[in-house]
């Protein structure tokens, strides 16, 4: 269960929900505090209040499988740190950025060393409906790795 460090209210940078922030317990992270989203369902499956099937964990990301896949291996790659999207990744995150892109290759030895497709909706209009930032691995069907 995290540890509840302190709340803010989003109002100010144009969201009208109410951030926690959270100390999360071990194994998840040794250093970070995190600010998580109390209505995100991302925060809620990575402090284990949601279900979700558990692919692969490491200090600063948590890869999930997607709940209504799009391809035969449809996983999605989501930072512990609640961030809307890209726009909100800043120098700061640089080792997050990169443990994503770590985890994406992990998975892919994992299976096989086999080609995938790493996408980030960046946006509403980009096709982005959950927003808390995270990218989506998809392979097993060959129409997915074209853009
Ligand atoms: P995006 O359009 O990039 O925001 O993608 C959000 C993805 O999250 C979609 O592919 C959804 O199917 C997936 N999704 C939404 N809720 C859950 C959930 N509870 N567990 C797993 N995947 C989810
Ligand atoms: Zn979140």
């Amino acid at each position: 269960m995290a540890e509840l460090v302190d709340a803010r209210d989003s109002k100010s940078r144009g969201g009208n929900t109410v951030s926690v922030r959270v100390r999360l317990p071990a194994p998840y992270t040794k250093k970070a505090v995190y600010f998580m989203n109390a209505d995100c369902i991302f925060c809620k499956i990575i402090d284990k209040k949601a279900q979700a099937t558990i692919i692969a964990e490491n200090d600063d990301c948590m890869v999930i499988k997607d709940i209504a896949p799009k391809a035969p291996i449809h996983y999605l790659i989501i930072p512990k740190k609640h961030l809307i999207n890209l726009n909100e990744l800043s120098a700061k995150d640089a080792q997050l950025a990169r443990s994503m892109l770590l985890l994406a290759q992990k998975v892919s030895a994992q299976l096989g060393t086999i080609p995938f497709k790493f996408v980030i909706n960046n946006g509403k209009e980009a096709g982005q409906i959950v927003f808390h930032m995270h990218a989506h691995f998809l392979s097993g069907r060959n129409d997915h790795l074209s853009v």
